[in-house]
């Protein structure tokens, strides 16, 4: 039997390539999206992957939604909580609502679909949870506060969870990608990135398709021994 994954913010950016590869991998997909109807239509005409909308920031969606998707689809067995949003800002200038909407989204969005997903997958005793973290959250970053403060907050949210699961078949890791070539990035002014590029090893961005390759990994059979685990992939930029 196919395992079933479901990708947060999986019709777009690092979340598509992460979907495409699940499903190279025999899985079967399942995309959730939080606004952008077009994107999702067009994604779901092109992969076949069939695409939720719901706001994994709202605690009761990702309730209703994962039970839809068992429903519909059948039980998860593979979480990958890749959405993500940036609301930057230096502190002096970054509002509450700022502040607030990130950790709610990025790393309250994390709580809400494990929440859903976890304790089914422990009674199963097998499942896979992958929570895309970041660089920033790794090193810091100017004017990201609250984006650093969530994904540093992923980082610990895995190691915990990991142990949680470890005895019941249950993986939980988390990547960190460093400066990956989509919309996210390419909404940081140019003269900023070209010295963001500048600091990477490497000397070029990431594309999608290279962390999905290692999302795909975490949630292969294969790594059933691997748990609670970052893995950085970031061209070589922070060596953690
Ligand atoms: P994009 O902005 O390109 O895509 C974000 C995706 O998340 C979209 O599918 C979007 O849905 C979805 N999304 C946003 N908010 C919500 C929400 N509340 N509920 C459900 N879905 C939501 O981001 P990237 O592909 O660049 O980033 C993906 C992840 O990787 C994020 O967690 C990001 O922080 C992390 N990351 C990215 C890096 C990069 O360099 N790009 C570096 C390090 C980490 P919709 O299409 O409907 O808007």
């Amino acid at each position: 039997m196919a395992r079933i994954a479901i990708v947060t913010g999986g019709t777009r950016g690092i979340g598509e390539a992460i979907s495409l590869a699940l499903k190279a991998q025999g899985c079967t997909v399942v995309a959730n999206y939080a606004g952008n109807e077009e994107k999702a239509k067009a994604f779901t005409a092109e992969t076949g992957i069939r695409a939720y909308r719901w706001d994994v920031g709202d605690h009761q969606a990702c309730i209703a939604g994962c039970a839809q998707v068992a429903e519909e689809v059948g039980p998860i067995d593979i979480v990958v909580n890749n959405a993500g949003i940036t609301r930057d800002g230096v502190l002096h200038r970054m509002s509450f609502e700022d502040w607030n909407e990130v950790m709610r989204i990025n790393l309250g969005g994390c709580f809400n679909m494990v929440k859903a997903t976890f304790p089914a997958m422990r009674e199963r005793g097998w499942g896979r949870v992958v929570n895309i973290g970041s660089i920033n959250g790794q090193a810091g970053q100017y004017g990201q506060v609250n984006y650093a403060a969530a994904k540093s907050g992923i980082h610990g949210f895995t190691k915990a969870l990991a142990q949680e699961g470890a005895k019941y078949g249950v993986t939980v890791n988390a990547i960190a990608p460093g400066y990956i070539d989509t919309d996210m990035v390419a909404a940081v002014p140019q003269p900023v990135l070209d010295k963001i590029i500048a600091k990477i090893p490497v000397g070029r961005l990431g594309h999608a398709d290279e962390i999905a390759r290692g999302v795909a990994f975490l949630c292969s059979e294969n790594a059933g021994f691997v748990t609670g685990s970052t893995l950085s992939m970031n061209g070589g930029q922070h060596m953690y």
